[in-house]
This record gives structure tokens, sequence and C-alpha cells, in this order.
């Protein structure tokens, strides 16, 4: 099954699914108290459970993963080394993920693209390996399996931009 082959990309990447479940959790405590991490873990698998997803996944982690073996066309190959900042093809990517369940996820992945939570966090500090895809490819998973939760959840109407 190809949902299983993206969660065993993501794990071969040092992402477990319960480590996206765990953002989820985060962002979305203060809305829902009872929430449980596996109601979390079965957001996320529905997430990747989606076939734009997966192809998203697979591309980021595809060009991470060239960029590891320097395999890379320059000026592309330095861009990712360097993880410069100003390339923004990696957010403008995860954003695809983040908008599937709608908009609310958009100010979800803002806050986890300022604030790295959890196994984003990790990715970042890590020295070695390339993450440039996937760091912003979590942080759009778990923006999309929070807004999925929002919107099974009878309050959504208190989910608005800048309210998180
Ligand atoms: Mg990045």
């Amino acid at each position: 099954m190809s949902m299983d082959l993206a969660e065993s990309m993501l794990s071969r990447r040092g992402v477990s699914v319960s480590s996206i479940a765990d953002i989820v959790l985060k962002l979305q405590q203060r809305y829902h108290p009872k929430l449980t991490i596996e109601q979390c873990e079965e957001s996320v698998r529905a997430v990747l459970g989606k076939r734009e997803v997966q192809y998203t996944l697979y591309t980021g982690i595809a060009l991470d993963e060239l960029a590891e073996k320097k395999l890379l066309p320059e000026p592309l190959q330095s861009i990712m080394e360097q993880d410069e900042p100003l390339y923004g093809v990696d957010e403008t990517m995860a954003l695809g993920v983040t908008s599937i369940y709608g908009m609310i996820g958009l100010t979800s992945f803002g806050y986890l693209d300022k604030e790295k939570i959890g196994v984003i966090e990790i990715l970042n500090e890590k020295s070695d390996g390339i993450h440039v895809f996937l760091d912003d490819l979590v942080a759009g998973i778990a923006a999309a399996a929070s807004s999925r939760i929002a919107h099974n959840n009878p309050d959504a109407a208190h989910y608005t931009a800048g309210s998180d």
C-alpha cells in the first residue's frame, strides 16, 4: 500500500507518525482538552493516505536524498547544502499539503515554521544529512492533520486566522 510506503519513507528519514502526532496534539489541545494522541495519529495517517500528499513526500524526500549524495545540478546542490533561507520552494511545496483541508492549516503552518517544535526542531538541528524539504513537509502534514481535526469538530468556528 502506498500509505505504508509514505510512512516507511518518513521513518527512514527519522520521522515517525507518532512524532508528527505529538505536534498535532500540541497544536490542538487548547481547543480539545480531551483529544488523545491516538486521535492525532489517526489524523496524520488520514493525511498520509492522500495521494497528493504521498506524491509531495516522494518529491521532497528524493530531493533531500539526492542532495545528500551530491547528485543535484548547480546551483541547486549548493542551495540545498546551505539550506538557503531565501530558497522558499520547500515551504511552497509544503503549503500544498497544508491546504488539503482548507485554509485553517495555514496559521498552524506559519506557527510551526517559526517555532519549529518537536521533530521539526530535531530535523533542523541535525548536522548530518539534508532535510531542506522534510522539515517543511512534516510541518505541512501536522498542520493538515490539525485542520482535519478542527473540521471534524462542531466548534470549528473558533478557528480563525490569527487565533493560533
Ligand atoms: Mg526547509
